[in-house]
């Protein structure tokens, strides 16, 4: 029994119901000593004969040693992919949609092998990597596949041709499924690519190497280069790249675009976010505490779209505070490889340090902090589920992307109040509408600056729907057939 579940017992009323633990089996993957590059469809050692050792969240468990590629190393992986480009673009699309067909198909027999992967290196509850994570990943792979020979379909009157490679960078937070965001476009409109995963989630990426030589994807097309912010700055920089996919943080963005300033690079950013979930008096309110709990505990509130800013009408806000407390209550905190934990680890001492940061400004700058009783296991980085209330506009916290675990719960009067408050904020992401009315839903959407609005749901993604942002969350849309246009040109 771990501490998690004991510290349950010692919290919850005597006689009162809860669950054993169920873990998930971890011999299902075996990880590499030691990990090199994957360029030309060959694990090749770096050049920079630099490594560093990627770490479970949960535990602080080493799992294995990865490639800190430095510029020659990055060098090559464009040449590779320079190389496979003009035979691989010039494939029947058909031909290619089959091979993006089997990496989807692939995704879905390894699925289970992947779930653990990124569960251990990334802290994500393997409820969360077994249902979302994967399934979602191969989606894409399958929708992709479904366009590649469809091109001339999707824009009609133009000769849509593809760019040469794509430089692909990635976040930490859902390291599988961004990939697949990234290269499943990609490849379906002809390109070859160079991914750099994020440093302290490198090795699902590097397992899809392996799924990438299973499905006989020709060496060159995919190559994957491991390694910190340096590495991805070198990737930027290189010669012989037509396209940067970035994810991540708006700081870095800036950065990206700074540095492709005068060059003819097309660019699309997916960045950061600090999305308003707008609760109405009129709504399902049992309904909408669990998409508020969805909203911002799911993957542990390590994500860009988090309703992370809730806007409740003041009718409702004792009721609907008290019932989200009671609610937070009964989340499990603990083991990602338990398959009853909703809230797992937090993905880094760097981040933890930076939502403490964060969260110690919101109780100095005088809002209300409750956080459900559990005691956190020892080892490892971890913050329990946190809502703050009587939190002001100008609060850190009501402005910056804390991207952890915590709330910040702001009230409303009218819509045109919620409007107003909600697109306060140099972010423009998602948000979500709370409401029995479709009209109110509608009208709302029209006024939101938001990339994604869901009414009376949150967090859904399906890959045939444009995600992206407005001012600092970036530009341009991944998903969907607006997808396709990134790794395009026109004729
Ligand atoms: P980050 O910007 O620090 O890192 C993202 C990636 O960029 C990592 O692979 C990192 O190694 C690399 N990188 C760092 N410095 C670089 C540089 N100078 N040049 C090139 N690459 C560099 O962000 P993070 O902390 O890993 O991720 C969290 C951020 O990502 C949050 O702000 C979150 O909102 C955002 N995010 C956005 C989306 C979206 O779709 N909009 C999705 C997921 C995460």
């Amino acid at each position: 029994m771990g501490a998690v579940e004991k510290s349950r017992k010692d919290v919850l009323p005597a006689g009162s119901w809860d669950y054993a633990s169920s873990l998930e089996g971890r011999d299902i993957v075996s990880f590499e000593e030691r990990y090199g590059l994957f360029i030309g469809g060959e694990q090749v050692s770096p050049r920079s004969r630099s490594w560093f050792t990627t770490v479970s969240p949960s535990t602080e468990e080493p799992l294995a040693e990865v490639a800190q590629a430095g510029a020659k190393d990055v060098a090559l992986a464009v040449g590779a992919a320079q190389e496979a480009f003009a035979p691989w673009s010039s494939w029947r699309p058909a031909e290619r949609a089959k091979v993006l067909f089997r990496i989807a198909r692939i995704l879905q027999e390894r699925a289970r092998e992947l779930a653990v992967a990124e569960s251990l290196d990334g802290g994500k509850p393997i409820k969360e990597s077994r249902d979302v994570d994967l399934p979602l990943a191969a989606a894409h792979f399958f929708y992709y596949a479904g366009w590649a020979d469809k091109l001339e379909y999707a824009f009609p009157g133009r000769r849509p041709r593809p760019i040469g490679v794509a430089a692909q960078i990635v976040p930490w937070n859902f390291p599988l499924l961004m990939l697949a965001w990234k290269i499943a476009p990609a490849l379906a409109c002809g390109n070859t690519v160079v991914l750099k995963p994020a440093e302290t989630t490198p090795l699902t990426a590097l397992l899809f190497a392996d799924v990438c030589r299973q499905a006989e994807v020709p060496p060159g097309v995919v190559n994957i280069v491991t390694g910190d912010g340096s590495t991805g700055a070198h990737l930027v920089r290189s010669e012989g790249i037509g396209k940067v996919a970035f994810t991540g943080s708006t700081e870095v963005g800036k950065a990206i675009q700074r540095e492709l300033a005068g060059r003819d690079i097309s660019l699309t950013l997916e960045l950061g976010g600090k999305a308003a979930n707008i609760v109405f008096e009129d709504c399902a309110l049992d309904q909408a505490v669990e998409g508020i709990v969805n909203g911002i505990y799911f993957n542990q509130g390590h994500v860009c779209c988090a309703g992370s800013r809730l806007l409740v009408q003041e009718s409702i806000h004792d009721q609907l505070v008290r019932k989200l407390k009671r609610r937070m209550s009964t989340l499990r905190v603990g083991d990602p490889l338990d398959k009853n934990t909703d809230v797992g680890a937090i993905n880094s001492k760097a981040q933890l340090d930076r939502i403490t940061e964060l969260v110690q400004a919101g109780t100095d700058e005088g809002a209300e902090l409750y956080q459900p009783p559990c005691r956190l296991p020892e080892k490892g980085w971890w913050f329990a589920p946190t809502v703050f209330t009587n939190v002001a506009q100008s609060h850190r916290i009501a402005q910056e992307e804390i991207f952890g675990p915590v709330l910040s719960v702001l009230t409303f009067r009218t819509p045109d109040e919620a409007v107003e408050k909600a697109n306060n904020t140099m972010y423009g992401l998602s948000a979500g509408i709370w409401t029995e009315k479709g009209s109110r839903i509608l009208w709302m959407a029209d006024r939101l600056r938001a990339g994604v609005v869901w009414g009376n749901t949150f967090n859904r993604f399906d890959p045939a729907s444009p995600f992206g942002g407005y001012k600092e969350s970036g530009f341009g849309r991944e998903g969907g057939r607006h997808g396709l246009e990134a790794y395009l040109r026109f004729e």
